[in-house]
């Protein structure tokens, strides 16, 4: 994803959709979701991480059951965009249950999107429907300049796990929001394998060298061994891959096999 603010048109939408909520940023999804019509919320989303179903009685949501709470709420903030917006960008997916039923769904639509929709269409045009479902999640999930407020105060690994966990968000999705602001953050998870050769696992906005897959150099893996095994489980340290030869000063949390770095490049 690109780390630009997203138009405006998507802010607007999603002030409108957001639930004014008693403890400040979180958005209560799932309360969304009934408001724009969704008759049930389900797991068992087997193949992919969630999809919306139109039936004869309204939309139903299909969620996967294997996601964190995190990523759930994300994957239900996606399906939030797609139940605001199908009867417009999807319509096929409505057509079986009549000229009524859609003309209804588009007054609901209609109501939260208003002039925005041809700014919306745009966006549509310019990075596909997902995309702009995704970025509506987005922005659903964690407004971004409540991100950027957030990341402010964001000096460590720690902080960026506190700030997700306040927000109600995976960190990966906190760092994707901050670094639409002025400060740009590397995320990196680290693992062990099978054959205790500590890897790249997953890495958001890192630079080329840093991703998934990518083994750390020898030096690095002596030094995540000795953190694995001690108490200190928060460190500054600088790492390198194998095969680049950048070594990063990351601010960096280990927990037995796994790891999460984070750090900012210049
Ligand atoms: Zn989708």
């Amino acid at each position: 994803m690109s780390f630009q603010p997203p138009p405006s048109c998507i802010e607007r939408t999603v002030a409108n959709l957001r639930v004014a909520e008693p403890d400040g940023i979180v958005a209560n999804v799932i309360r969304t979701a009934f408001r724009l019509g969704a008759i049930e919320i389900l797991g068992g989303a087997s193949m992919v991480h969630g999809f919306t179903e139109w039936t004869s009685r309204g939309p139903s949501v299909r969620l996967s059951d294997g996601a964190s709470h995190a990523r759930r709420r994300m994957i239900l903030a996606h399906e939030c965009a797609h139940l605001l917006l199908d009867s417009v960008f999807a319509q096929d997916r409505l057509k079986d249950w009549g000229e009524d039923y859609l003309r209804r769904r588009r007054r609901l639509t209609d109501q939260f999107v208003g002039d925005a929709l041809p700014s919306l269409a745009d966006e549509v045009s310019a990075r596909g429907y997902e995309g702009l479902c995704d970025e509506v999640g987005y922005e659903l999930m964690l407004p971004w300049r409540e991100a950027v407020r957030f990341a402010e105060d964001v000096q460590c690994v720690d902080d960026a796990i506190k700030a997700a966990e306040d927000a109600s968000v995976s960190v990966a999705a906190f760092v994707c929001q901050a670094n639409r602001g002025p400060r740009r953050f590397a995320l990196l998870r680290l693992g062990r394998s099978r054959n205790g050769v500590w890897l790249v696992t997953n890495s958001v906005a890192a630079p080329r060298g840093w991703h998934e897959g990518t083994a750390l150099a020898p030096q690095s893996q002596g030094e995540l061994e000795l953190l694995s095994k001690s108490q200190t489980h928060m460190t500054w340290t600088t790492l390198e891959t194998d095969s680049e030869s950048e070594r990063l000063w990351m601010s960096l949390r280990i927990r037995g096999s796994t790891g999460i770095a984070l750090y900012e490049p210049c």
